[in-house]
């Protein structure tokens, strides 16, 4: 399904280890748990947006770009890695945040800003105007004679969701190795791209493998909506059509508790119980959540038609220490 003229950088260390939970599964009771370890995709570079970044950096190296211009939370692991990309590679990087500047630089926001990246403040009441921020530092850098690529938020679009188209291939691979069926994948969705380009991939390699998302922030009508839209876009980018000709997405939105980077008790509850019995790190803004969603299924028995239950691990694990408070307490 990858088409061979794809521009790609290798960035990610892949394979990601794949391997069963056996201690929280034999506490929580039903399906098996497996765990797909894309925190392991590097240590600069860890998380699912390295994925992503192979396919976008690649097509901004392609337009001959000089700055990578995106965007995020203030603890967004997608700008810390496209930071770190953006020096590896001798390009500049500009950082659009939602939000104040810290006080402290503290995780992600400490490595971005070591790996030299220009950080800009908005407030989220002006973030309906992102466009107009990304054009401002376009015209800025056009100015000084350079080139600007933009990434959108957690380099969710066409582009990106080859990343995980990808790495649904590679898990396919997973579980035939280990002989699993009647499998459901589980990953935190938090602009998109990860679970669109997941089930995009699992339609196509193994239509039988339930996919599910965990909403981190918006509505499930939020992000059927944006994974349609990425999909389609998807068609006409790559002149491909959808598997089937239409994808559902399986979304749950009701662990999202009091909104995004906000963790209900629960969810330091569960990484903790999941540092404690498997010695695996979670953080509190997505697979903390997903993690408490997953389980919760579990437990309730929503999901005893399947015999295996894979948590796709989508990293974070800078984004624990700013939450040295809330953790402390667990
Ligand atoms: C960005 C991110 C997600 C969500 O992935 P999307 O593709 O943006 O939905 C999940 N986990 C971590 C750790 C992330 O940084």
């Amino acid at each position: 399904m990858l088409p061979a003229s794809l521009p790609r950088i290798h960035l990610a260390q892949l394979p990601t280890p794949f391997y069963p939970l056996d201690r929280i599964s034999e506490h929580v009771g039903g399906p098996r748990i497996w765990v797909k370890r894309d925190d392991l995709s590097g240590f600069e570079l860890s998380g699912n947006k390295v994925r992503k970044l192979e396919f976008a950096v690649a097509e901004a190296l392609q337009h001959k770009a000089d700055v990578l211009i995106t965007c995020g939370g203030i603890q967004s692991n997608h700008c810390r890695a496209t930071a770190l990309i953006a020096a590896r590679l001798g390009l500049q990087c500009h950082l659009v945040f939602r939000g104040t500047e810290p006080d402290i630089k503290d995780g992600n926001t400490l490595l971005a800003s070591l790996a030299g990246a220009q950080c800009s403040y908005y407030p989220a009441t002006s973030w309906g105007r992102l466009k107009e921020h990304f054009l401002f530092w376009k015209a800025h850098y056009a100015a000084q004679g350079l080139s600007t690529y933009e990434i959108p938020t957690g380099a969710s679009n066409a582009v990106g969701l080859w990343g995980y188209v990808n790495a649904a291939s590679e898990l396919v691979s997973d579980l035939q190795m280990h002989g699993l069926d009647a499998c459901l994948v589980c990953c935190a969705t938090g602009s998109g791209g990860t679970h669109a380009g997941l089930a995009l991939g699992m339609a196509e390699f193994a239509p039988d493998v339930a996919v599910k998302g965990y909403a981190v922030c918006d509505s499930a009508a939020y992000f059927q909506e944006k994974g349609a839209e990425d999909l389609d876009a998807w068609c006409v980018k790559y002149g491909l059509s959808l598997p089937g000709n239409s994808l559902e997405l399986d979304i749950d939105d009701r662990y999202i508790g009091r909104g995004y980077g906000i963790a209900d008790p629960g969810v330091y509850e569960t990484i903790g119980l999941v540092a404690r019995l498997e010695g695996l790190l979670l953080d509190p803004v997505y697979t903390g959540k997903a993690f408490f969603g997953m389980l919760d299924g579990i437990r309730s028995g929503r999901f005893d038609r399947f015999k295996n239950v894979v948590f796709m691990h989508t990293g974070g694990a800078f984004g624990l220490f700013p939450e040295r408070d809330a953790l402390t307490l667990v």
